[in-house]
């Protein structure tokens, strides 16, 4: 009976620290609201097992009994992980044509012969094309978010980046170091994390990575060979912070940046990979030749979710990518083990959809689209709507129930979306009652208010 009794009331001490922990975390995130709703459930949630202090002793054992077989229910219930074919990741076919992408066809001048043969081959795409293009477009002075010093510190970092495309590939040393594979990979993956990169793996390069036409530069119209066996894919994080302003300038801002500094750990890494006298190229913004998030995912780094971007495990889609392919001798990355799992989330979530000022991310269930069964998010749509706001908009990336921080409390949920069916559906809607259903977006940073 005291045992019972005791059982009850250290199980509601728990669900109460728990509660309490969950509202100092959401305090040091600044989710005021969250912290309000954790101090409700502070209350709330361990109320029957200390209710129970108060029940007469005659009725105790039935009240104590009823409330540690409802609770060991539930736990029961949380343990139920089913994997259904349904929710498989999908592996793509075809190859992808660059000069398809927003930022080739942005960067088609018209009457231009570029301009006139694109057309004259994709017939489809000018009017789509036109409409964005009578909108003020990306950092123009005239889009809403406009911010002179804003727009200028993207500007500078996508200048650098364009400086550093000289640099994605050159010669290799004339003899070869003789290093294992294995030695060769834990060394690419610890030196590029000590610097700050999020996550890197290694895929098994395919052809579906590649595109086969190139879109960009002066290589524009040129196909693509297929060159090295790896793909070194590297992730880095974008500021957790800063995401929450979105789509202010201040997006734009830190895409850039991380651009930047991911191109630049890229570039290192592929030169560091020739010193040994390999082959090594680096795909960074500008001057891809790779699918970068097809390639991270088939390193293991995450899986493609519903707004068409790489989704991490520990950081969702707040991230950007740039890749090393190579023919260095290197240790290929399983799959991804939360794939299946993300794809079943994304499947009932829907929340980046719900919130796309362009309407542009589909609600429906995946599709076949170019070999593969995925969601594809409407292009044209989301670019139209960069084109008005005049930043890369990212309010699908901010508020992605998988781009919270990677705290203690992130973690756990991650922890129990990963194991549990049920956890998967009661963190969507918790998700929506903690940070709302379509949270807004956050002021700029005070250093940013120049
Ligand atoms: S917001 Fe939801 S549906 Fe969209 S990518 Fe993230 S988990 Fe998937
Ligand atoms: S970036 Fe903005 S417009 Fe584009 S898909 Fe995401 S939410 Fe929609």
């Amino acid at each position: 009976m005291d045992f019972l009794h005791n059982l009850v009331l250290s199980i509601g001490s728990l669900f109460a620290l728990l509660m309490l922990v969950t509202a100092v975390v959401f305090f040091t995130e600044k989710q005021f609201r969250a912290v309000w709703i954790s101090l409700l459930f502070f209350i709330l949630i361990p109320f029957p097992f200390f209710f129970s202090a108060l029940i007469p002793d005659v009725f105790l054992f039935w009240y104590d009994g009823a409330l540690l077989s409802f609770t060991a229910v539930l736990f029961v219930m949380f343990l139920y992980n089913p994997k259904r074919n349904k929710f498989s990741p999908s592996t793509p076919t075809g190859q992808n044509d660059e000069r398809n992408t927003m930022f080739s066809r942005r960067e088609l001048k018209s009457n231009t012969p570029a301009y006139r043969e694109y057309y004259n081959l994709f017939p489809q795409h000018e009017a789509l094309d036109s409409n964005w293009r009578q909108k003020p477009g990306l950092m123009s002075p005239r889009s809403v978010f406009y911010n002179p010093v804003l727009f200028a510190a993207a500007e500078a970092s996508f200048k650098t980046i364009s400086w550093l495309g000289n640099h994605i590939n050159g010669n290799q040393a004339e003899k070869k170091v003789d290093i294992s594979p294995e030695k060769l990979t834990r060394f690419v993956k610890s030196w590029m994390k000590k610097q700050a990169v999020a996550d890197v793996g290694v895929a098994s390069m395919k052809s579906y990575h590649y595109y086969h036409t190139k879109g960009r530069g002066v290589q524009y119209n040129a196909a693509v060979k297929m060159r090295y066996a790896y793909g070194i894919a590297l992730t880095m994080e974008m500021d957790e912070n800063v995401m929450q302003t979105s789509p202010k300038a201040s997006v734009l801002m830190e895409s850039a940046e991380k651009y930047l500094h991911s191109g630049i750990s890229a570039i290192q890494l592929a030169a560091f990979l020739r010193e040994l006298g390999f082959n090594a190229q680096a795909h960074i913004d500008g001057n891809y030749e790779v699918v970068c998030p097809l390639v991270a995912r088939d390193a293991g780094l995450g899986e493609i979710g519903r707004m068409g971007l790489l989704m991490t495990p520990k950081h969702g889609p707040r991230v950007r990518i740039a890749v090393v392919t190579t023919d260095a001798p290197l240790i290929v990355d399983k799959p991804s083990t939360v794939a299946h799992r993300m794809i079943e989330f994304c499947y009932y979530c829907k929340k980046c959809a719900a919130i796309c000022p362009g309407k542009a991310i589909p609600k429906s269930d995946r599709k076949i689209e170019d070999g593969a069964l995925r969601w594809k998010i409407n292009s044209e749509a989301c670019f139209t709507y960069w084109a008005v706001s005049g930043t890369d908009c990212g309010r699908c990336i901010t508020v992605c129930p998988y781009a919270h921080g990677t705290n203690f409390l992130h973690r756990f949920i991650r922890f129990g979306i990963e194991h549990s069916l049920l956890f998967r559906r009661l963190a969507i809607s918790l998700d929506d009652l903690f940070y709302g259903k379509k949270p807004k977006s956050k002021p700029l940073l005070s250093w940013m208010q120049v």
